[in-house]
């Protein structure tokens, strides 16, 4: 019995052995990549890859007809890469979701993410933020006439949208517990979603709902916006310089008028101080 024990623990011994190996190769290249500076990398390739929201009207939405993503994140990414690279033609999209923005940036397919992302202490520990591009609030989204006034009327028998990976989709579990929780894909198919009557509200940043709204005249925003979503561009952890260089362009650009240039033409007011 003790011989046939000790055999299994070598035999496990070498497979943890031969595993550890194995994920040293595959670590030892992993760790490699990371620690390769990405903003020297972007100046190699002479292009800077953005991940963007490609249904969000106002902040990156696909124009059907030209096939350019439009919005307030990618005229402040094509500033970035104007900054960075001395061209806005220089910024490439790839789209992204709330559920993908960060998996994709740690797989190396993106260099940096403008979608509407929040700087949240969770995610700090994945990624590092740049400072502070546009302040937000959740809020929610109802048809006109609806019932619900307030993220209070949204009790138990309640159904709310929101979307996978977003800040959203946690906070509204706390302000609203005994609500259920509805979560889609990205932010088109909830408000299809809401539009085909499953959920009473739909909740995320009052910017994004304002794109909604202005889309479809029959719903509306409602109550208070009830968080602070300041939102920030991800780069993956410890790219310093790559982070430095893209604080450097936001202050430049809010120096030089390009940021309330960006602001008015999307947001159709002045940034607030
Ligand atoms: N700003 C919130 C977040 O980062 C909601 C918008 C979004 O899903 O991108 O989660």
């Amino acid at each position: 019995m003790k011989k046939i024990l000790s055999l299994a623990f070598i035999s496990l011994f070498a497979v943890i052995l031969l595993a550890a190996c194995g994920s040293k190769g595959s670590n030892g290249e992993a760790s490699k990549e990371s620690k390769k500076d990405t903003l020297a990398a972007i100046k190699d390739n002479d292009k800077i890859v953005f991940g963007v929201k490609t249904d969000t009207r106002l902040f990156g939405l696909k124009n059907p007809s030209s096939g350019e993503i439009e919005g307030f994140d990618i005229d402040i990414a094509k500033q970035i890469a104007k900054d960075i690279l001395g061209d806005e033609k220089k910024a490439e999209f790839k789209e992204v979701t709330s559920k993908t923005r960060i998996p994709m940036l740690q797989n190396g397919d993106i260099d940096a993410i403008v979608a509407t992302m929040t700087i949240t202490e969770e995610r700090k520990k994945e990624v590092d933020f740049s400072d502070v591009y546009f302040e937000a609030g959740q809020s929610l989204l109802v048809k006109k006439g609806s019932k619900i006034k307030s993220v209070e009327d949204l009790g138990k028998g309640s159904k709310v949208l929101a979307v996978k990976g977003s800040t959203s989709s946690q906070n509204i579990r706390e302000k609203a517990p005994e609500a259920s929780v509805l979560e889609f894909e990205n932010y088109a198919e909830a408000f299809t979603a809401l539009k085909s009557g499953q959920g009473d509200a739909l909740t995320t940043d009052n910017a994004i709902l304002y794109g909604m709204a202005d889309e479809n005249k029959n719903y509306q925003l409602t109550g208070e916006p009830f968080t602070d979503e300041p939102y920030g561009i991800a780069v993956k952890k410890g790219q310093s310089a790559l982070a430095k260089e893209i604080n450097a362009s936001l202050k430049k650009m809010k120096s030089d008028g390009r940021y309330d240039d960006i602001y008015k033409k999307w947001i159709k007011e002045d940034p607030a101080e």
